[in-house]
């Protein structure tokens, strides 16, 4: 344990964020991994290196730097590819985020794939960028979303599941690990289910990606999105993996320069997937840092390591704040990822988070875009702390204390 706090005491000073205090002279925890990670020094050195030596505009340029800034950009994918165990990196698309991706997904299946009286299913504990974008569709097409409820422990529910199969889904969109529970969901077995019925998955791996190795070759999922930020990349950059053929029959989301073969004012032809999905100038110098962060995981601080700290500081966690008597923890099944979601009786989760903001504690307090969620749970809010594997046990111990803090605090006086 000791050689793991240790690791991670090294591995935090790659972060110089973590080094700054909170305006109140308290040292900074940050806790709000699930919302956004913070960057090592190497991906933000890689960042303005490129703006400082290698700026340009990529894919139409004959000069040097455009050159290499199409090099660079096109590893970045090849990257990514590796990184998710797909066949190929002309499966990988650039976009914004996740919730671009989900957008792209959905309206390429709207106009080439969905028809009415179709189903799509998904859990109750998706984010809202796995609800809207198909909320969306079915206002237009007149297709159905059918939530399938978890279990009490937030594990996934294979009787409701099976019950809520039918001749009419067409699409199973679901959360690879719910961003409020941590909970895993157990993607390859909900994929082999598919495709006996020849039903396509797209998973939202924006918060399993960071805690574990991802294959979607070994899942067999037809499509995944996530985010550079959540995994200590830059903002602005996020990927959609589409399994062949996908790329080749979805028509493209957005229209302009670099997603063309051939534009006349009869007809215009598209360039073959990924630049089809890639209209306009892309976040280039975001990509570039963005597979620095996938090599700084890989070659600093590796999956083993990441898995088994944060299985122990969630584990440390769930123990630290189950001993505070009014705490409730939601989502207990395993396995899960390192995060937990409470609520603290008679205290309203924004008056905690403005208190442990005070102690130098950043947690995220509200509904996490996860509204239909918070419904099924019965409550508008909660307290969620995520943990990185830059984290400390020593955290964990300030938020428990301050949490004991809060309760007393906000009790009612004799
Ligand atoms: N899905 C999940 C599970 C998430 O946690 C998030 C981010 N909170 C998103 C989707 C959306 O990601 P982004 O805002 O980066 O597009």
């Amino acid at each position: 344990m000791k050689d793991w706090v240790r690791e991670a005491e090294r591995l935090r000073a790659d972060f110089p964020i973590l080094s700054q205090r909170h305006p109140s002279g308290a040292p900074l925890v940050y806790l709000d991994n699930a919302a956004t990670a913070q960057k090592p020094q190497v991906v933000i050195e890689t960042l303005a290196r490129f703006l400082k030596e290698r700026n340009s505009n990529i894919h139409r340029g004959v000069h040097w730097l455009s050159q290499e800034a199409t090099a660079l950009y096109e590893a970045a994918r090849e990257t990514v590819a590796e990184f998710i165990g797909a066949e190929s990196a002309e499966e990988i698309v650039f976009v914004r985020g996740a919730t671009e991706g989900i957008n792209l997904i959905a309206q390429g299946l709207r106009r080439a794939y969905f028809g009415p009286g179709d189903e799509i299913l998904l859990t109750q504990a998706e984010h809202h960028a796995n609800i809207v974008p198909w909320q969306l569709v079915e206002e237009e097409l007149s297709i159905k979303l059918r939530p399938i409820p978890l279990r009490e422990d937030g594990s996934f529910d294979w009787v409701e599941f099976h019950a809520a199969l039918s001749p009419h889904t067409r699409l199973i969109a679901i959360t690879a690990m719910s961003n409020v529970l941590g909970t895993e969901m157990p993607i390859a077995e909900i994929a082999h289910v598919a495709r006996q019925r020849g039903i396509p998955v797209l998973v939202d791996a924006c918060q399993a990606v960071v805690h574990r190795p991802i294959s979607v070759k070994e899942w067999g999922v037809d499509f995944l999105v996530f985010s550079g930020h959540k995994l200590y990349g830059p903002t602005g950059i996020g990927v959609v993996y589409l399994r062949r053929p996908w790329g080749e029959k979805l028509p493209p989301y957005q229209g302009g320069g670099d997603m063309i073969r051939r534009v006349s004012w009869e007809k215009t032809l598209f360039a073959p997937p990924p630049a089809k999905f890639e209209a306009g100038t892309p976040a280039i110098a975001e990509a570039i840092a963005f597979a620095e962060a996938i090599r700084y995981l890989h070659q600093r601080v590796g999956w083993d390591f990441i898995q088994a700290y944060e299985q122990y500081l969630s584990d440390y966690a769930e123990q630290r704040l189950g001993n505070i008597p009014t705490l409730k923890l939601y989502g207990t099944a395993r396995p899960r990822g390192s995060l937990w979601s409470f609520t603290l009786e008679e205290v309203h989760p924004h008056d905690a988070g403005t208190f442990l903001d005070q102690a130098g504690i950043a947690v995220r307090v509200g509904h996490h875009c996860a509204q239909p969620l918070m419904d099924a749970m019965g409550v508008p809010a909660t307290i969620r702390a995520s943990f990185a594997f830059y984290n400390l046990p020593s955290e964990i111990d300030h938020l428990a204390h301050s949490l004991e803090r809060v309760v007393e605090f906000f009790s009612p006086v004799g």
